[in-house]
């Protein structure tokens, strides 16, 4: 069924949350993109679209686009499970070549695909955007992103690029590598450094959205910062050790002085300013511990509870191609070759 040699396909790979009104203005220059890296590095160029549970008529603007165009495919899954899951839900399905994936915003640039391109054929694996600047964002959003990285830069073992998306190109088996982590918990900036091979940055200027609204407020933001640095770090564990040593230490010193001073001075009732504040002191820090504790058991727990990590809706691949099923992989492909016009899901 493959007429093409792994290094002749490439799909680009959208996960869209409520995005009808930026894919119809996306679309076109993914396509003018496609054209032209079929026309230079006689590629066979494909789109696969993915709807996370949109509510606004995402689905069927999608359906519109797939009806115009035989090179797309769709993927509907059966809620919002967020973008890690959407992505990875559309990387399981690419069954050959390279996988290029793009924000549905426009805020990473189609244009740049064939310097991407030009990379991976000089045999690179991971060719990942870097941002220069963040045009349209706030300074809340562009410093706590900047701290972020340099957090997560110091804590994690893991090799994260910093002011790096998701805007990337995979080759073959820089994917095959991501499909075999399956863990609940995503932070896919982590996973693609987990998998290392060949990497290299290539730079551009993030524009702002072409059109709705960021689906990341600062409160989920904080959630995914969380998700990160316990996804690929145990620092924070060890902090807490670290920090129930100094304050053993301090606690130590303090009783030694407490006995000298009874000894010398004899042993007047007095100190109740003190002893509160110790006790709260210690209630303190060790709540924080246990938080700690807390939140790598949770993600422990919903790691053992094996769960899939999406479900899908409908699938309807580019004509040509079948469903893949890949082993271990949550949600069932189920292949539906009905003609997208309909607009309709099962
Ligand atoms: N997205 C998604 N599922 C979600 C949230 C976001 O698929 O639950 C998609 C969204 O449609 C967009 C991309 O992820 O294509 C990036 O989202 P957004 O632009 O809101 O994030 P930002 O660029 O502000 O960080
Ligand atoms: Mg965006």
């Amino acid at each position: 069924m493959n007429a093409f040699p792994e290094h002749e396909r490439l799909t680009v790979v959208v996960a869209a949350f409520n995005e009808a009104d930026s894919l119809p203005l996306l679309q076109p220059r993914i396509l003018a993109a496609l054209e032209d890296a079929g026309a230079r590095f006689g590629l066979e160029g494909r789109v696969l679209y993915i709807d996370d549970g949109s509510r606004d008529g995402t689905w069927e603007a999608m359906c519109r686009l797939a009806a115009a165009d035989p090179r797309i495919g769709l993927l509907r899954l059966s809620r919002n499970f967020g973008k890690e899951a959407a992505l990875t839900a559309g990387l399981d399905r690419i069954e050959h070549g390279a996988a290029l994936i793009l924000d549905a915003d426009g805020q990473d640039p189609p244009e740049l695909i064939s310097r991407f391109i030009e990379r991976w054929r000089e045999g690179y694996d991971d060719v990942h955007g870097t941002r220069l600047a963040r045009e349209g964002e706030g300074w809340v959003k562009r410093g706590t992103a900047h701290l972020f990285y340099r957090v997560i830069g110091r804590l994690s073992k893991t090799p994260i690029p910093a002011d790096t998306g998701d805007f990337r190109l995979l080759s073959p088996r820089a994917l095959e590598a991501l499909r075999q982590l399956r863990e609940r918990h995503r932070f896919m900036k982590g996973l693609f450094g987990w998998i290392g091979f060949n990497r290299i940055a290539v730079e551009y200027q993030r524009e702002p959205r072409s059109a709705g609204r960021s689906k990341f407020n600062l409160w989920r933001l904080w959630n995914f910062a969380l998700e990160g640095i316990t996804g690929f770090s145990t620092a924070p564990l060890r902090l807490a050790t670290y920090l129930g040593l100094l304050t053993a230490l301090v606690a130590f010193g303090y009783g030694a002085w407490v006995i000298a001073k009874a000894l010398v001075f004899g042993d007047a009732v007095q100190g109740w300013p003190t002893m509160m504040a110790v006790i709260l002191f210690l209630g303190g820090v060790q709540l924080i511990a246990l938080g700690m504790i807390g939140e790598y058991l949770g993600r422990l727990y919903m790691e053992s509870k094996q769960r899939p990590l999406y479900l899908v809706d409908t699938w309807l691949p580019p004509p040509g191609v079948g469903s893949v099923r890949v082993q271990g992989v949550g949600g069932e492909s189920h292949a539906q070759r009905e003609a997208p016009a309909g607009g309709q899901g099962q």
